[in-house]
């Protein structure tokens, strides 16, 4: 399947900008194809790594059950909503990735992104995180979202700003 191009193809972000946005948010809405059809988005946590998305979670819910029915998802992080009053607009930044969504099985995979999600929100305490691991492994579900696309979009206003620097 081809993905969609984006019409104002000028506020488009580098892909570089994309990640960097990736990599400094702390969470952002999971789009899943939820019960009865009706999309499911849910906000999570996340860590991006070697390219892809990942997530932790409690075993089961709503979200975990769409998960084992249907891989496809989509996830969105709002980098900037600076709304300007009496422009009646506002100067945004956004990604949007889609792809498939897996549960992680394989024990040595999950550790290393428990720690990989751990390290991410707090990297200076090792001896914590790893108790945190030990106590919590049996009954945490880890997440990965393979990215097949990945675009970026923000403000026209911010776009112009830029170009008249
Ligand atoms: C900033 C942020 C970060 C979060 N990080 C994580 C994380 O890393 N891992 C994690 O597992 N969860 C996280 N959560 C909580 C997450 O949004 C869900 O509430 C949680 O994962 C349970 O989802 P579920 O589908 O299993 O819930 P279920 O209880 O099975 O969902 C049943 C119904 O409850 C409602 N519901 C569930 N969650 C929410 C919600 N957040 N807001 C409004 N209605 C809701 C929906 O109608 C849903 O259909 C985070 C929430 C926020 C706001």
């Amino acid at each position: 399947m081809e993905f969609r191009p984006m019409r104002r193809h000028q506020q488009e972000l580098a892909a570089e900008e994309c990640v960097a946005i990736l990599q400094s948010a702390t969470s952002g809405v999971l789009g899943l194809i939820g019960d009865g059809g009706y999309p499911y988005t849910v906000p999570i946590s996340h860590c991006y790594a070697n390219g892809k998305l990942y997530f932790h979670s409690a075993v089961s819910g709503h979200k975990v059950d769409t998960i084992k029915n249907e891989s496809k998802c989509s996830f969105c992080v709002i980098d900037k909503d600076d709304v300007q009053p009496a422009k009646y607009t506002t100067y945004f930044r956004s990604v949007i990735a889609f792809g498939k969504i897996s549960i992680l099985e394989n024990d040595d995979e999950r550790i290393e992104a428990l720690r990989m999600i751990g390290c991410r929100f707090n990297p200076n305490d090792q001896e914590g995180l790893q108790k945190e691991i030990d106590k919590s492994f049996g009954h945490v579900l880890i997440m990965v979202m393979e990215i097949e696309h990945l675009s970026g979009k923000e403000a026209i206003e911010i776009v112009r700003e830029k170009e008249n620097k």
